[in-house]
Parts: structure tokens; C-alpha cells; sequence
């Protein structure tokens, strides 16, 4: 709990306007994209770097929680207020403040939307390749704090490949510049990687210089049905080693694909075992000519149809099917736990028939999906966190489920960040020392554990 004189000190500072206090106000910033939900003791809207600044020496001096938190969309638990505190909510620093044709760069505050970014540059021929799929209402902020992914990371890499500076308040207050707009630079540690992904608990992001690029030429897209979800898994790696890189290789299972079709009834096919989502991009001529290499490889290697996109709606339709993935799969039962396991390439079929017998066994409902471009699957168990027998089993699950990616070779997290979700796993892959070396920096950035408690290593 903060008291009143505390609470009327932060009103100073940002005005009484941007410091919500009620119940009700709380409570809309108490959740995420996760079944959980804590109630913060306060929630505040800066403005500027400045006001940022000034809460986090009061933090330091009081000792409560600071919790930054962008859109909300995140799926591992990284915004949520664990331990109480402040949620220090970055959506009305919101400015895109220079797009550099020149040197390829723009520069943003972090509460900008992903897709508006995106929408800015492509006016200009130019590209932000990260797409996350919640782009629509993800904030830039966000993302470099989870170094979120998407669809199109297997051709363009994820957002840490973008990020070339950071304008970082310390958990101290003080402020921190890392990188610039060149896109070599050598100088010392790379502090913007380290903070690039350190979902929210070493400082507060507060400018980022994103790396652009040229907007590619032309792009086609197609929809690939398969019988047998190991052919579709086989494909991938066939495609790869044609020396095709498609900007995504998206693959969505049985169940997944009849939750959607339940929910936007796009004539999927409801009897086929998976669906591979291939998008090429590029100049216009290598684009066709791949489109339909990939097409005869599918048709080789076990697909029953092959359904290229011949214009914008019917890309756009291809894709809404993808994008509801997400909303479709709660039809099944009102609580859905996302994974987010990355394995080698090589061993989506392994991991996937992994996934299938751990279903089974634990009597649940499974929905394979993610990007099979990068090895990057999302299942996700469908399951009512009201039950705890069911949960029970739930949990024994995630367990032998990051087990599995982790013995072929894998990680526990693609892109969704560790968070509170996967914390207690967090040892199994970078074991003692690992752990240690992360906590270590943790502690010599934020010695009074003010930014971010309980995320990544839990709660010890
Ligand atoms: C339907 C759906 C689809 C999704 N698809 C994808 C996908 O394809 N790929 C993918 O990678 N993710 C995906 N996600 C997850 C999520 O959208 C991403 O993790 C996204 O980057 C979170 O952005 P946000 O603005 O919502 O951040 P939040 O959820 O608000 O916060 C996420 C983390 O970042 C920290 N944070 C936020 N802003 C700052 C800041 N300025 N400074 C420091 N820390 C900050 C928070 O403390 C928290 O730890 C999806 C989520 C949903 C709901």
C-alpha cells in the first residue's frame, strides 16, 4: 500500500489527471494476455523521460514496485503487478519522432503501435519487418522488452535485430543512452542487446533507433493442405534446403484449424491433419518463380492442395485465418496457456508428435500452431483454470513439454519472454550458472529489486 502523502507526491509530479487510483481503474491494469491477475496499488500515465525519471528515484527511496507495461498483449506475465506497486503505463509516449531515409533509422517513443510504425515507413518504400501477431495493438516498447517475433522472423530475423539504441531510464533514475543510428558499433558491452529482451527489469525504455530497411518488391502467399501433419512438418525442412527462405512458414494443426474455421468460417479444410501459410517476397520474377517451386515440392512431399492467393483478399483471407488463431482457440474451453517452445528446425515433427502423446497422457486439449519456419511452435493447452484437477495435470504437462524442447536441442521461449509463467523453468535450460550470471546483473542494476519484481527468476 502507498500513502496518501506518497500518492499526492507522484500526483505532483505527473498531475492528478495521469495517476488512477480507484478500484475500477486499477483493476483495468491488473491483467495481461494471461489467465492471471493482480490488482497494483496505483497506476500512472507519463508523459516524458523526465517524469519517468522522478518516480523511479521515489521508488528507490520508498521501496515499491515499478511496473512498466506497454499494451498489455504480452503472453508470458511480464506486465503483471505481482507484487503490487505502480504500473507505469507508456502509452501516451506514443510519438514516431524521425524516420531517416537517408540512413535507413526511425526513432520512436515506446508506446507506439507496431502496425502504425509499420504503416509510416511502408509510405515512404521503406520496411519494419517485426510482426508480431498482436501488431494491430502491441506497442514498440513492448516488443524490445520481450524481443518479440512473428510470422516473419524466419526471413527477417526478431526485433533485437532491428533495435540499434535504446534511451534507457535506470532503475536508479538515471538515464542511459546505448548504440545510435549507425548500424556498426563495438564500443564496450552491447548494452542494447542486454536490455532488449530483459522484459522490464533493468530499466525503463524510453526512445528506441530501429534499424529499416527497403520495402520489398512484390509478395505472394499460399495456403497449403496437408493429410498428414508430418508431411507439412517434413516440407519445411525440404523447402529450407531447396535454398528457399519465404518470409513465413507458418503451420496450424487439426484442432487449430477447426477452432477457426468455428469462429470466421472461411471454408478451411476441417478433415485435413495441417496447413502450412508460405509467403514469398522479393522482386517480382524470383517471387513467381518460387511460389511455384514451393507449390510442386508441397504437391511432391504429400500435400492434397495447394491454394496460391491471386490477389489482395484472398492474401488477406489466408491470413485472417492465422491472425484468429489466437481468439478461435478459446472456444474450446475458457483458459488457454501459450507456449512459446523454439527446437531446431530438423525436429518439428519429433517435438510435435512430443506435444501429442503429453496431450494424450494427460487427458488435454492441445492446439499446435507457430512458426515452423524458425522451429518456433505455440501450443496451447485449452483447459479452465477453475478446475484444479484439470490444472494439476496442466502443470505436469508444461513441465515434460519444455523438458522435451530443451533435451532435442531447444529453448523454453521463442519470443513470449519468461515473464512469471515460465520462471520456475527457467534453470532447465541455462542451468545453475546461467542463472546466476542473469541474477548477478540483476542485482548490480537494480539493487532494491524495484523494476519488474517477480519476473523472470520468480519469486526468490
Ligand atoms: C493475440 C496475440 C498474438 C501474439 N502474437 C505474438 C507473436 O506473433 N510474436 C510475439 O513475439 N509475440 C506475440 N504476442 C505477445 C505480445 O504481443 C508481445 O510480447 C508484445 O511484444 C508485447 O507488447 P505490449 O506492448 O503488449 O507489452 P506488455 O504486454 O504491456 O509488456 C510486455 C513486457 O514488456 C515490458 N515493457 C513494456 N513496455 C516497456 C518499456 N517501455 N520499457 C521496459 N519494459 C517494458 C513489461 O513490463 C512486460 O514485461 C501475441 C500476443 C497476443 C495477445
Amino acid at each position: 500500500m502507498l500513502s496518501s502523502s506518497l500518492i499526492n507526491e507522484i500526483q505532483k509530479i505527473l498531475g492528478k489527471e495521469n495517476v488512477f487510483t480507484t478500484l475500477e481503474e486499477r483493476l483495468c491494469y491488473g491483467y495481461d494476455s494471461t489467465p492471471e491477475a493482480f490488482l497494483p496499488d496505483l497506476v500512472i500515465r507519463p508523459t516524458c523521460t523526465e517524469q519517468i525519471q522522478k518516480i523511479l528515484k521515489l521508488a528507490n527511496l520508498h521501496l515499491f514496485p515499478v511496473i512498466p507495461r506497454g499494451a498489455g498483449t504480452g503472453l508470458s506475465g511480464g506486465s503483471l503487478p505481482v507484487k503490487g506497486g505502480v504500473i507505469l503505463d507508456l502509452n501516451r509516449m506514443d510519438r514516431i519522432l524521425e524516420i531517416d531515409e537517408e540512413n535507413l533509422v526511425a526513432t520512436v517513443e515506446p508506446g507506439v503501435i507496431t502496425a502504425h510504425l509499420q504503416e509510416e515507413v511502408e509510405k515512404r518504400g521503406l520496411f519494419y519487418p517485426p510482426d508480431p501477431a498482436s501488431l494491430k495493438t502491441s506497442t514498440i516498447g513492448g516488443n524490445v522488452a520481450e524481443c518479440a517475433g512473428g510470422p516473419r522472423a524466419f526471413k527477417y530475423g526478431v526485433t533485437r535485430d532491428y533495435v540499434l539504441g535504446l534511451e534507457i531510464v535506470t532503475p536508479k533514475g538515471e538515464i542511459l543512452q546505448t548504440g545510435g543510428k549507425t548500424v556498426k558499433s563495438v564500443t564496450g558491452y552491447d548494452l542494447t542487446r542486454l536490455y532488449t529482451g530483459s522484459e522490464g527489469t533493468l530499466g525503463i525504455i524510453t526512445k528506441i533507433i530501429l534499424r529499416l530497411i527497403p520495402k520489398p518488391e512484390a509478395k505472394k502467399t499460399m495456403m497449403i493442405v496437408y493429410e498428414r501433419l508430418d508431411d507439412a512438418a517434413k516440407t519445411v525442412t525440404l523447402i529450407i534446403k531447396q535454398g528457399i527462405i519465404p518470409v513465413t512458414l507458418e503451420l496450424m494443426d487439426d484442432i487449430t484449424m477447426r477452432c477457426v474455421e468455428n469462429y470466421l468460417q472461411l471454408g478451411l479444410p476441417l478433415d485435413a491433419e495441417a496447413v502450412l501459410i508460405i509467403e514469398v517476397d522479393g522482386p517480382i520474377d524470383l517471387v513467381e518463380k518460387q511460389i511455384n517451386q514451393v507449390g510442386e515440392l508441397s504437391r511432391a512431399n504429400g500435400a492434397r492442395e495447394v491454394k496460391i492467393a491471386k490477389n489482395e483478399k484472398e492474401r488477406e483471407e489466408i491470413w485472417a485465418a492465422r491472425r484468429a488463431v489466437s481468439a478461435a482457440v478459446v472456444q474450446i474451453k475458457p483458459t488457454k496457456i501459450s507456449e512459446d517452445i523454439a527446437v531446431p528446425r530438423s525436429q518439428i515433427p519429433v517435438m510435435v508428435r512430443r506435444l501429442k502423446e503429453i496431450a494424450f497422457r494427460y487427458q488435454l486439449n492441445l492446439a499446435i500452431f507457430g512458426h515452423a519456419g524458425d522451429g518456433n511452435l505455440h501450443p496451447n493447452i485449452l483447459c479452465d483454470k477453475n478446475d484444479s484437477e484439470e490444472m494439476e495435470r496442466v502443470e505436469k504437462a508444461i513441465g515434460e513439454l519444455f523438458q522435451a524442447a530443451v533435451e532435442l536441442g531447444g529453448t523454453l521461449s521463442g519470443e513470449h519472454g519468461i515473464g512469471t509463467m515460465k520462471a520456475p523453468y527457467l534453470k532447465l535450460e541455462t542451468g545453475e550458472v546461467g542463472f546466476e550470471v542473469m541474477r548477478a546483473i540483476k542485482k548490480a542494476l537494480d539493487p532494491n529489486n524495484i523494476l519488474n519484481p517477480g519476473k523472470i527468476f520468480g519469486s526468490g
